[in-house]
């Protein structure tokens, strides 16, 4: 039997409710900007699809076929997203009290975070339509680190704009991503590269994280971790609350799998997490209308949570309020200690925004809003090599493995230095010296045969990267004045694996 798949009768705006045909390729809707989501029509399935349906497929999220958007096969564009493990944390359970918990762990998607699951689906309509371009609006670094891998696969150049603001707020390993899948960044308000400028041939689907197409694809989350806990709900779900579609897509997952008879009851408190510096929707969740207060704020540790205009905002409100579950924000040390039990229990290296749920179950453990006995999922949603810097926080108390790391900085930094600058810090290295001496040293030892303004060039670059600093001015009658250097703990640690190579 041929099981049709699902329809996409339009879209629907998930703030004001307006409809929309699917013939506008539309981001967000033209009435009040809300977030847009698909109607999709399932009655045709019903008591066509059964659990045996899925049993013999791949494991990625392509196999729910016929509750995804009508794509023909040979333009579906996959890395094999989705089918992550549903772990039992036995010992992060006893840590905690609980009885029953699990991570579902989003880190092994093929760029590391569950964003892929979206892209999957919002990349293969984009191919479907014989786009040849992709811009990137408003996103976060995983959702460009995501687009800029799915473009690769499908052969689209692919162009990330992001405000200048945003731009420090990038993690780093989300910014490798993106330049190693051959994604362009453009900053906004700043010259543009002529080689990137799209030719007039160039179809551009521009693509930003309010797309339909896109969030569809997260509700595949749900049915995952429902038919892996044999076609059942958990008791909780918690989910990291960034834009909020995750949250709202997998409530509708599961309601959708509840109207097609796969599962049998809808008993889940969906549960979103936020960081306090950016809590808006858990606010607005407790009856606080404040989101005002949250504007302009940049200052945390995982910036993909961090939004001032959440695009599901109002959908992700729903499903908490809907389902009986609630909102919990946490602090950015909270998450850091999250990250480490994480890891050090269940050997699942989470970055901060994915820490995010062991936070805030914890919270309200600590509250006392949590029934102990309760079966809980934990969504983990993105790998913790995407934000080395933070990882790097964890080492500073260290002093064995700082002083390591610190040794495979400088080196690196080494690498960049050429050899006078490097004769320039042995110098300076050996005791507090000036200019002029360092001239004669390098010329009568070395035999540089260099002038004295380049000196004075070396040493301002040196200075400049904090590798050495002024001690103090000496006036000597009749001489001109002798500015004093000397090494700094950076400038000591690069010239001793320096030495050492
Ligand atoms: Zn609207």
């Amino acid at each position: 039997m041929v099981i049709p798949t699902a329809n996409v009768t339009g879209l629907i705006c998930g703030s004001c409710r307006e409809e929309y045909t699917t013939n506008h390729d539309l981001n967000s809707c033209p009435k009040c900007g809300g977030a847009l989501i698909l109607n999709m029509n399932l009655t045709e399935m019903m008591g066509k699809i059964s659990r045996d349906t899925f049993s013999d497929r791949g494991k990625d999220i392509w196999r729910y076929l016929e509750l995804l958007p009508n794509i023909d096969r040979d333009r579906i564009v996959s890395l094999g997203e989705g089918g992550t493990a549903l772990l039992q944390c036995r010992r992060l359970s006893k840590t905690l009290g609980l009885r029953r918990l699990f991570i579902k762990d989003e880190t092994t998607n093929p760029t590391g975070s569950f964003l892929d699951r979206g892209m999957t689906v919002a990349i293969s309509r984009v191919n479907q339509l014989g786009y040849t371009s992709l811009r990137c609006m408003g996103v976060s670094g995983n959702f460009a680190a995501s687009a800029s891998a799915y473009a690769s696969r499908a052969g689209l150049k692919c162009t990330i704009h992001l405000a200048k603001e945003n731009v420090k707020r990038l993690d780093l390993g989300k910014l490798y991503q993106i330049v190693a899948y051959g994604g362009n960044i453009r900053i906004e308000g700043e010259s543009v590269d002529h080689s990137e400028t799209g030719t007039p041939n160039e179809k551009t689907y521009t693509l930003s994280p309010g797309n339909p197409y896109f969030a569809v694809g997260e509700k595949t989350t749900a049915y995952e971790l429902c038919e892996q806990l044999g076609w059942r709900t958990p008791d909780r779900i918690i989910v990291p609350m960034g834009h909020g579609e995750h949250i709202s897509m997998i409530w509708r997952g599961i309601n959708e799998l509840r109207s097609l008879d796969l599962i049998s009851g809808l008993k889940v408190a969906m549960t979103g997490v936020q960081l306090e510096e950016y809590a808006s929707l858990v606010d607005l969740f407790h009856g606080s209308k404040s989101d005002e207060k949250y504007k302009g704020r940049c200052k945390t540790i995982a910036a993909d949570l961090a939004m001032e205009k959440p695009a599901y905002g109002f959908l992700a409100i729903e499903s908490m309020r809907e389902s009986g579950g609630t909102g919990v924000k946490v602090k950015d040390s909270e998450v850091l200690d999250a990250m480490a039990l994480l890891a050090r229990t269940e050997g699942i290296f989470a970055e901060p925004a994915a820490a995010s749920t062991i936070a805030g179950l914890k919270r309200l453990i600590d509250q006392g809003e949590i029934d102990k006995s309760e079966e809980i999922v934990c969504v983990v949603t993105g790998s913790g090599l995407k934000d080395p810097s933070t990882a790097r926080r964890f080492i500073r108390k260290m002093k064995t493995i700082d002083a390591i790391v610190s040794q495979i900085e400088s080196r690196r930094f080494t690498t960049r230095l050429g050899r006078t600058k490097i004769r320039i810090l042995n110098i300076i290295g050996g005791r507090e010296t000036y200019g002029y001496e360092i001239w004669s040293v390098l010329n009568e030892r070395f035999k540089a045969g260099i002038d004295i303004s380049s000196v004075y060039q070396h040493l301002s670059d040196l200075e400049k990267g904090g590798l050495i600093r002024r001690t103090r001015v000496e006036s000597i009658m009749g001489k001109p004045e002798r500015q004093y250097y000397s090494l700094t703990d950076k400038g000591r640690n690069i010239l001793k694996s320096a030495v050492e190579e």
